[in-house]
């Protein structure tokens, strides 16, 4: 239904989420200045310490976060998940663990095998190389002039090197740069990073559209749902300060919410499956099954080891802290740039495996609390929140493998016909049981880089899963209690060439004139790793696209 207010709001692109993907779209969609754009963010300022400054990731205030959460995960003793998703400018940009991973090259062939033509490696490179500034400079493959900055971690530790070198001894050896041609091995991490600082979209490219005259920027406001005249896409309804005004858009609608709204949007506006939007009371407009189904996300499991030598986590004292602050102020590195993880390994689990199979992430840190359940506890459930770490007090170190590949599959569906509502999410983490057999062999490379004489010294022992687990049979039983989700969610708006597929190659919404998805929503399947610089590509390639395209 239309709203009330006059309808003198129209603009040539209207982009729903100031997010990873929203903010590359408003820059590039208003650089020429002959387009007028409208950016809607749900969220308001970043301009926030927490945010800034990447050690603020673990005291993240509540209000930058939507704060989904998902039904019960039945494969994980009925855990209840909260699915972070940033709420603010940036969107998860702002709010995520600053991991910067393009996936291994073969990610995006196999997407074109999936029917995503147009987006094998060759295709999607030059947009990984536009959109970064790489601070080690630019060659084939990477970039030195794009808003988005990269450095590589500033958190040096002796543990770290150790790490890196004990997966060269276990059969992963160092890479320079998994970035670059090949991402397996072992390498320090790349995170999303300029002079020690956070750098989100909206530093990288929404500071850039904000200087623009044909750029309009909407901030606490609610898409509710598209509007749809005659097979095309009309407007957008807005709720700004309780009122519903509606927006019109001469050329496209981009629906960038992110992977649990972009189709809450659109089965919202009737564009989803007619048989079960009917039965939620909400009446269909295309009949699009795939909205919201094909819901993916990387389980991720826990080993967290004693270790003989101080770790970052018995940093905290004023000493410590005021050579921390002091690194930090001057140099733009030390812990205070801490970032996900320190160190990184890609592999595959068989010899001679099509893709990259697993991450592993080491931190020199200890965590502690939820993040290191009871395990002799059955019945322990095991909630990750990277937004309110505990850290241990004992020299711990982190190692969290995931299984890049999962076969698992949720969805997201409307909790009813009123857009205010929150979708809803299920999404079973070891739904499929060979995603438990890749993280029973992931848990066994850790140890495999544990053992290694590199490492092996520092070692006092196992803290989680625990030497007591030894068997396979005994890790599936306990990784399920000791697994979280990666924050990865994505594949709900799947691109492809079938009809089955929510968006095409080009992104549009079939069915619907007018309408594009341009963010995490759209990946057919993951990528191998963690998935802000693949869905900033995805907003690179997909301005060209719109641009290019002859849309009125
Ligand atoms: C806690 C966390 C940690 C992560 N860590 C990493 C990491 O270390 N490295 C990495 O590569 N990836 C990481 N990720 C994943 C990565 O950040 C996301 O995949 C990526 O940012 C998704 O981009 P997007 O554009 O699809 O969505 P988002 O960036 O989430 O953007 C969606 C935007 O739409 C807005 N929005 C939603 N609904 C509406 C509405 N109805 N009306 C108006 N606006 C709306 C949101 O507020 C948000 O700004 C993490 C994610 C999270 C949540």
């Amino acid at each position: 239904m239309w709203a009330t207010v006059a309808d003198q709001n129209t603009f040539d692109y209207v982009i729903v989420g100031a997010g990873s993907a929203g903010c590359v779209l408003a820059d590039r969609l208003s650089s020429s200045g002959q387009h007028s754009v409208l950016l809607i963010e749900g969220g308001g300022s970043d301009k926030s310490p927490f945010i800034l400054l990447p050690f603020g990731l673990y005291r993240m205030p509540r209000k930058f976060d939507w704060l989904y959460k998902a039904e019960p995960d039945v494969s994980r003793n009925g855990q209840v998940d909260r699915w972070a998703a940033g709420k603010v400018l940036g969107g998860s940009s702002s709010v995520n663990g600053m991991m910067w991973v393009r996936g291994d090259p073969r990610d995006f062939d196999r997407w074109a095998q999936e029917g995503a033509e147009g987006w094998s490696f060759d295709d999607v490179l030059p947009y990984f190389r536009r959109a970064e500034t790489f601070e080690d400079g630019s060659d084939l493959y990477r970039g030195d002039d794009g808003p988005q900055r990269v450095a590589r971690t500033h958190v040096k530790h002796v543990l770290t090197d150790a790490f890196i070198d004990a997966a060269d001894q276990a059969g992963f050896p160092r890479n320079r740069d998994y970035n670059g041609k090949v991402q397996t091995g072992g390498s320090y991490a790349q995170c999303s990073q300029g002079r020690g600082l956070r750098w989100s979209t909206a530093r990288g490219y929404l500071r850039r559209a904000r200087k623009r005259k044909n750029f309009t920027l909407w901030t606490e406001s609610y898409a509710q749902k598209v509007v749809v005249e005659s097979g095309r896409a009309a407007g957008v309804i807005v709720e700004r300060d309780g009122v519903l005004t509606t927006v019109r858009c001469n050329k496209e609608i981009v629906l960038s919410a992110g992977a649990l709204s972009s189709p809450r949007i659109l089965l919202s506006s009737g564009i989803g499956p007619a048989e079960e939007l009917k039965q939620l009371g909400v009446t269909p407009v295309v009949d699009a099954p795939g909205v919201g189904k094909n819901l993916q996300e990387h389980p991720v499991g826990t080993v967290l080891v004693d270790v003989n030598v101080r770790t970052l986590n018995q940093e905290t004292s004023s000493v410590h802290a005021l050579r921390h602050a002091l690194d930090f102020v001057v140099r733009g590195h030390g812990g205070l740039t801490g970032t996900a993880a320190q160190a990184v390994v890609f592999g595959g689990l068989q010899d001679g495996a099509p893709h990259t199979e697993f991450e592993i992430m080491f931190g020199p840190f200890g965590v502690a609390g939820e993040v290191a359940p009871d395990v002799s506890d059955q019945d322990a459930t095991y909630e990750h929140d990277v937004h309110a770490m505990k850290l241990a007090k004992t020299p711990t170190v982190t190692i969290l493998p995931c299984v890049v590949h999962p076969r698992s599959r949720g969805e997201v569906t409307l909790a009813g016909p009123n857009p205010k509502q929150s979708p809803k999410i299920r999404h079973e983490l070891y739904g499929d049981p060979r995603d438990l057999d890749d993280m029973v062999e992931a848990v066994k490379v850790v140890r495999r880089i544990l053992q290694a004489p590199a490492f092996a010294k520092y070692v006092v022992s196992e803290q989680v899963p625990s030497e007591a687990i030894g068997t396979d049979e005994q890790l599936r039983e306990i990784i399920p209690a000791i697994s979280f989700r990666g924050e990865h969610a994505s594949g709900t708006c799947r691109m492809g060439s079938d009809e089955k597929s929510v968006v095409d190659p080009q992104l549009r919404v079939r069915g619907v004139r007018g309408l594009r998805v341009v963010d995490a929503s759209v990946m057919p399947s993951l990528t191998s790793g963690n998935t802000n610089a693949p869905v900033i590509m995805i907003g690179e390639k997909a301005a060209d696209l719109i641009l290019s395209s002859d849309n009125v």
